[in-house]
């Protein structure tokens, strides 16, 4: 195969890792929108919470204030009782202040009923605020998750840059281009393994003769899979490829994932 191949095969694991990189830094916004989206919703439930538990207290009061006037009219005609000249007065007057006691009772038992419901709105309240409090707490864990991360892979990306500049500096400026075409157009993809007498990116047999000049060491072309269009490579023998400063001794295998 074409001595530039091993070559394209790191850069295509570089390209890849960068790829993954850039993916999971592009994820990171969503992540926080998420977050933010549940301390939004607390802080809705809160309000709601709170409305309710004003509506009842309303309520509570108005049922407070009718109790109490009918309590003041019963005294008035408790007060009004030891005045009376007739039987008939009087016993208009005891019928008054026994409806205005039945009238108080009513308005107790309203009251304790809007005090029961005053309990659950509280206990609504306070859940809404944990509820919040514990949005709050996991999206400033998140912010700070994801701003460690977003530093760890600004650095990794930058080694990987920096890796792609050596690695694809002896690679000859026309199979740069045909590279960075094909990777384009097979989102980020360039390169495809030749194994079994197969292109194991698209299962395409792969011509017998083509294998062969792939596996020689002096062959100087460039082959492509008919079917994808992919750069063909085997690993057959393991590829090499020159150290980027050029020392002669010190040549590394290539990585194939
Ligand atoms: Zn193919």
């Amino acid at each position: 195969m074409h001595p530039a191949i091993p070559h394209l095969i790191e850069l295509q694991r570089v390209d890849r890792q960068t790829a993954l990189l850039r993916s999971e830094l592009e994820s990171f916004p969503k992540r926080l929108r998420e977050a933010d989206t549940k301390r939004t919703g607390a802080r809705a439930e809160i309000a709601t919470a709170k409305d309710a538990l004003a509506k009842i207290n309303a309520e509570r009061k108005k049922f407070e204030f009718e109790g109490q006037e009918w309590k003041d009219r019963a005294r008035k005609y408790r007060d009004q009782s030891g005045a009376v000249k007739t039987n008939e007065a009087y016993r208009a007057l005891q019928h008054e202040i026994a409806n205005a006691e039945a009238e108080v009772a009513k308005a107790e038992d309203r009251q304790l009923e809007v005090m029961m419901k005053a309990e659950e709105a509280e206990r609504r309240v306070k859940l809404a605020e944990s509820r919040l409090k514990e949005a709050e707490q996991s999206l400033a864990a998140e912010k700070k998750t994801i701003e460690a991360q977003t530093d760890e892979i600004k650095k990794k990306l930058d080694a990987a840059t920096g890796e792609r500049e050596k690695i694809i500096a002896p690679v000859p400026e026309d199979l740069r281009d045909l590279y960075a075409r094909i990777a384009k157009r097979h989102g980020g993809t360039a390169m495809a393994l030749v194994r079994d007498d197969q292109c194991r990116a698209c299962g395409l047999r792969v011509l017998p003769h083509i294998v062969q000049e792939l596996r020689s060491e002096t062959s100087e072309e460039v082959y492509r899979c008919e079917s994808c269009g992919l750069i063909l490579y085997t690993l057959e023998p393991i590829p090499y490829a020159k150290p980027a400063d050029g020392s002669a001794n010190a040549a590394s295998p290539a990585s194939t994932t």
